[in-house]
């Protein structure tokens, strides 16, 4: 089997409404989104999809991903999708670095292969557990009592598991993670995600002063090294999530103890084959762990619930669902969708999910690689 034809779609994606990060920081209302579809010799095709989180969260933009496929393309011409070691060394030897860029064109290539294998893609990647996989919450910093309104909005819809944006005053965050932690319910998840927005001595500060939480703190500061120095005069779990971009990083993660669980983003860690890499090296060493994508629509929320839905419930905290915040859905009733809180993979071969070309086909810009 060979690939003989990459196409790429460019799409917009509105939000529903504008969100705020890291304390107000930062601010989002459109995300720029890749599609792209590879084609074989044998009929069968394969999608991914790519789309970072506007362009100031991550070192990562949605022209990016698209002069990053226009240099990758070419070489992919010829290879076999279904052997994604081979295709990423190809992608790794023509474009050092750049994982988000190689994202979308490794999931096409795993949608394949299972295709091919007759077999969803969560089982071609090793498991396909029995539960479904809740779906974390996306609470936007605002006044202590908007975001307990936020997280009760969301608990109607079913789910239990919340991840409160905080990072901003001291005193705020205080009076905010207060609030929220003698809200919570039991058997429910309430994290405080602070998107690097403290320094490390306002986390201290924070993390010293609020009392009862039974869970975490995500990525609390910019680096790694300010993580470690938190972790050090703190007591409370920690989480890293734009911290781990690479095998390395989650290697010094375990080895210096800086974080008990991580968020495996899939477009920022370069696609499944390198997060199936990081899943296992956190099965063995018993971190805890989320799985995102940066952005995007049901077609990067389906790729997200097979890969989660390879993890072992405790190991899985959760995903998290981008098709509910952005107005725009290219595959209208199919691939995966929220029931109760929880995705469960879709039961189809491949990836279980194609973007109507139509709803593709009026989008700014469309155009076709090496045919
Ligand atoms: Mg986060």
């Amino acid at each position: 089997m060979k690939i003989n034809q990459i196409t790429v779609w460019q799409l917009d994606l509105p939000l529903h409404k504008p969100y705020w990060l890291s304390g107000g920081r930062l601010k989002f209302e459109q995300l720029d989104s890749t599609l792209v579809r590879i084609d074989t010799d044998e009929g069968v095709s394969g999608w991914g999809e790519g789309c970072p989180w506007g362009v100031t969260y991550l070192p990562a933009f949605g022209k990016g991903i698209r002069a990053g496929i226009e240099e990758l393309a070419p070489l992919l011409i010829g290879k076999d999708p279904r052997q994604a070691d081979s295709i990423n060394r190809v992608m790794d030897l023509a474009l050092p670095g750049h994982p988000y860029v190689k994202s979308a064109l490794d999931i096409a290539c795993w949608d394949i292969a299972a295709k091919a294998a007759a077999l969803p893609l969560c089982e071609l990647l090793g498991a396909r557990e029995p539960d479904p996989v809740p779906i974390a919450s996306s609470v936007s910093t605002g006044t202590p009592q908007e975001m307990l309104d936020e997280v009760q909005r969301f608990r109607d819809l079913g789910y239990r598991v919340h991840s409160c944006k905080v990072g901003a005053d001291v005193h705020q965050d205080i009076e905010r993670i207060n609030l929220l932690a003698a809200n919570e319910r039991a058997g429910e998840i309430i994290f405080y995600d602070v998107n690097r927005a403290w320094l490390p001595r306002e986390a201290i500060t924070v993390m010293n002063s609020v009392s009862g939480l039974t869970s975490w703190f995500e990525q609390p500061c910019e680096t790694l090294d300010e993580i470690a120095q938190v972790r050090r005069q703190t007591s409370y779990p920690i989480g890293v999530d734009e911290g781990l971009h690479c095998f390395d990083d989650l290697v010094r993660i375990q080895r210096d103890g800086i974080a008990e669980v991580v968020n495996i983003k899939i477009n920022r860690v370069g696609g499944l084959t390198r997060a199936r890499r990081l899943r296992d090296f956190c099965l063995a060493t018993g971190i805890t762990m989320l799985i995102m994508d940066t952005g995007g629509t049901v077609v990067s929320d389906t790729g997200v619930a097979h890969f989660a839905q390879t993890i072992p419930a405790p190991f899985c905290q959760g995903v998290w669902s981008c098709q509910e915040m952005v107005s725009v859905d290219p595959a209208p009733g199919r691939g995966v969708r929220n029931v109760d809180g929880c995705f469960s993979a879709p039961d189809l071969n491949g990836l279980g999910v194609e973007p109507e070309l139509s709803l593709l086909e009026g989008s700014p810009l469309s155009n076709r690689l090496n045919s």
